[in-house]
C-alpha cells in the first residue's frame, strides 16, 4: 500500500468516524496516587523492557501523523512528566507534518507536580497546550485525595504554564461524591479569575477495585446546577468532537468573562463523534478507554515492519471501534486496565 492511499482513508471507522487525535502514554507510573485512578500501594508497573523507547515512541506517532491522517497528539500516562526524554520526545512529534502539511498540534495532560520547572524546556521544544488536573484547591483535601501533599507545587505548575504564554491553560477536575463537591464553585472562581478553562468530569469506571458506582456518581446535570446557582451561564457552541460541552461564564466583580466545561462522558457519552485513537506505553493500540482488546503494534515494530506494515495494522484494528462504550448497559464490564495504565 502506498503512503497516498493510506492518507487518503486515515483511521476510518465501520461507524463512520475518522480518528484524527492520538493519546499517547509514556508511563504507567504516577508520584501522586488519586483515589479514584490508583490504589494507594500503586499497581504493579509495566517493566521497563516493555515500554516503549523515546526513539520507538516518535516512530509510531511519526507513522499516525504521516500515514494515518493524525493532526493532535496528547501525552499522557501515568505521569507524563515522569518521562525524562519528553521534552525530545515533543520536539520530534512537533518535526512532523500533517496531511494539511502543518505540524501536528501536540499536548499536555499532567498532575502538574514539577511542570514549574520543566514547562520553559517544553515550550520551546513545540508543546502547545497543557491541560492540569486538580481536584481541590483545599491542601488537606488535596492530601487526602491524592495522599500525596503536592497541591503548592501544582499550583506553581499552573501558573508556569500562563508565565510560558500556553493558553488557553486548562484544568480537569473529577467530582466526587461526599469528597470534592464543595469544590466546584471555588474551582471555578479561580479558574475564571485567571482566564484558565475549566472542565469538570463526571467519574468514569476506570478506577481501581472496580468500586464505581452509578448511583454515587455525580452528573453533569447536577454539576451544572451547581455552577447555575453561582454563575451566569449561556450555552456556547456546539462541541463537535470535543469531549467537553462549554459554557459562556458572564464576568461578575469577582471574575472576568470566561468559559467552563461538562465532560459527562457517562450520562452523554460523544462516542458518536469520537475522534480518538489510543497508544499504551506498552506500544499497544486501543481504539476506546473501555476497549477489551489491544493490538500490539510494539512487538512488529521490533521485529522490523514497515511503517506501512504499521499503518496497515492500526488501520485494520481502528476498523473494529466499538459504537460506543457502553457504561451502564447490561453486558457493560470495566478493562482489565485501569485509566492510568491506559493513558486517560
Ligand atoms: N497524571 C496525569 C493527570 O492526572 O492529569 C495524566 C493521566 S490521568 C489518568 C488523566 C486524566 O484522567 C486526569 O484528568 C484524571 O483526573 C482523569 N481520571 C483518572 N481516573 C479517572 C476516572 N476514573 N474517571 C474520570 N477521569 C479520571
Ligand atoms: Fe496519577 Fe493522574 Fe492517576 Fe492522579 S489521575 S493517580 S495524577 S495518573
Amino acid at each position: 500500500m502506498t503512503a497516498t492511499a493510506l492518507a487518503v482513508t486515515g483511521l476510518r471507522d465501520a461507524h463512520g468516524r475518522t480518528a484524527r487525535d492520538l493519546r499517547v502514554s509514556l508511563t504507567d507510573r504516577c508520584n501522586l496516587r488519586c483515589s479514584y485512578c490508583m490504589p494507594a500501594e500503586g499497581l504493579p508497573w509495566l517493566p521497563t523492557a516493555d515500554v516503549l523507547t523515546d526513539d520507538e515512541v516518535v516512530h509510531l506517532v511519526s507513522v499516525a501523523v504521516r500515514l494515518l491522517g493524525v493532526r493532535k497528539v496528547r501525552f499522557t500516562g501515568g505521569e507524563p512528566l515522569l518521562r525524562r526524554g519528553l521534552a525530545g520526545i515533543v520536539a520530534s512529534t512537533a518535526r512532523l507534518r500533517t496531511d494539511e502539511g502543518l505540524p501536528p498540534e501536540i499536548s499536555l495532560t499532567t498532575n502538574g507536580v514539577g511542570l514549574e520547572r520543566r514547562i520553559h524546556e517544553l515550550a520551546e521544544s513545540g508543546l502547545n497546550r497543557v491541560n492540569v488536573s486538580l481536584d481541590t484547591l483545599d491542601r488537606e483535601r488535596y492530601a487526602a485525595l491524592a495522599r500525596r501533599d503536592r497541591l503548592p507545587d501544582v499550583l506553581r505548575g499552573l501558573a508556569g504554564v500562563e508565565a510560558a504564554g500556553l493558553r488557553p491553560v486548562k484544568v480537569n477536575t473529577v467530582v466526587m461524591r461526599g469528597v470534592n463537591e464543595a469544590d466546584v464553585v471555588p474551582l471555578a472562581e479561580f479558574c475564571l479569575a485567571r482566564g484558565y478553562r475549566l472542565r469538570f468530569i463526571e467519574q468514569m469506571p476506570l478506577g481501581p477495585e472496580h468500586g464505581w458506582d452509578r448511583s454515587s456518581m455525580v452528573p453533569a446535570a447536577e454539576i451544572l446546577e451547581v455552577l447555575g446557582r453561582h454563575f451566569k451561564l449561556t450555552l456556547a457552541e456546539q462541541r463537535g468532537s470535543a469531549p467537553a460541552q462549554e459554557w459562556l461564564v458572564a464576568a461578575s466583580e469577582r471574575h472576568r468573562a470566561g468559559r467552563i466545561g461538562v465532560i459527562a462522558s457517562v450520562t452523554a457519552p460523544f462516542c458518536a463523534a469520537c475522534d480518538r485513537t489510543r497508544l499504551t506505553a506498552d506500544g499497544h493500540l486501543r481504539t476506546c478507554l473501555f476497549a477489551h482488546t489491544e493490538t500490539d503494534l510494539r512487538t512488529p515494530l521490533r521485529e522490523g515492519a514497515t511503517d506501512h506494515e504499521l499503518a496497515a495494522l492500526w488501520q485494520a484494528a481502528h476498523l473494529g471501534k466499538a459504537a460506543g462504550h457502553g457504561i451502564g448497559t447490561p453486558g457493560f464490564h470495566q478493562p482489565a486496565r485501569t485509566m492510568s495504565a491506559i493513558g486517560g
